[in-house]
């Protein structure tokens, strides 16, 4: 439903868990966030309001100044805390927040689990953590990774990612669901909504379907899934 990503100097937590409150009006169901700390990736999520999450987050802070986050608005498994957005792939090695509705998940779903993968979720949108996790490895870079996955995907997606092995980095993703990046000061942000990242900057690039983007503090770079690198806008 609503995704929010952040990349720069300050503490993602907070600023992600606000970006998460103006969207609330769109409705949803669960929360959750992941961020990059000390080269691990730290996740917090749970079923309920915004509210919800951020108490778990005071007992319980996410650090880092790396992160992504999500509002679920359930499509596939009910509204509970495991369903609820980020999805990791690769033991811990990446988080995934998603958008839309991935169609052929069930058979991805067996394709995977045949190879002994364990979900730890009912959503459509697990098998994409495990597809990336998978590709890691030999794409050797979150973004040629993610590159490899799209096309295995059908359906509608508005992604977000970050791993493990990149902590100053969110990859995102739009086919038929809304993405656009956030130019800051030596920061950057990714968000469904434009209404997450209003009261940091006014300049933004909207994402067309089949692009995909790689954000760090001092810049972005955008290429569509086929064609290459887009001439900067
Ligand atoms: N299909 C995904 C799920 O059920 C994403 C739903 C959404 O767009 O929030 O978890």
């Amino acid at each position: 439903c609503g995704i929010i990503g952040y990349v720069g100097p300050r503490d993602a937590g907070p600023l992600l868990l606000a970006g998460l409150r103006r969207l609330e009006y769109r409705g949803y169901d669960s929360a959750g966030i992941a961020t990059l700390n000390d080269g691990r990736l730290v996740l917090r999520k749970r079923a309920g309001r915004v509210r919800e999450l951020e108490s778990l987050l005071a007992d319980d802070p996410a650090p880092g100044r790396c992160g992504i986050s999500h509002t679920r608005w359930a499509t596939h498994g009910p509204a509970d805390d495991a369903n609820a957005h980020p999805h990791l792939g690769g033991d811990g090695a990446v988080a995934v927040v998603h958008n839309g509705v991935i169609e052929n998940h069930a058979a991805l779903r067996r394709e995977l689990e045949s190879q002994g993968i364990r979900f730890s979720s009912q959503t459509d949108t697990e098998v994409i953590a495990h597809l990336i996790a998978a590709e890691l490895p030999s794409a050797g870079d979150l973004l040629e990774a993610i590159l490899r996955v799209l096309p295995r995907l059908e359906g509608t997606y508005g992604l977000a990612a970050v791993c493990r092995e990149a902590p100053e980095q969110v990859v995102g993703a739009r086919l038929g669901s809304p993405m656009v990046v956030g130019i800051g000061d030596e920061e950057h942000f990714l968000a469904s909504d434009p209404a997450a990242i209003a009261a940091h900057t006014s300049r933004v690039s909207y994402l067309q379907d089949g692009e995909i983007v790689r954000l760090f503090p001092s810049g972005f770079e955008i290429r569509h899934r086929d064609r290459g690198p887009i001439t900067p806008r």
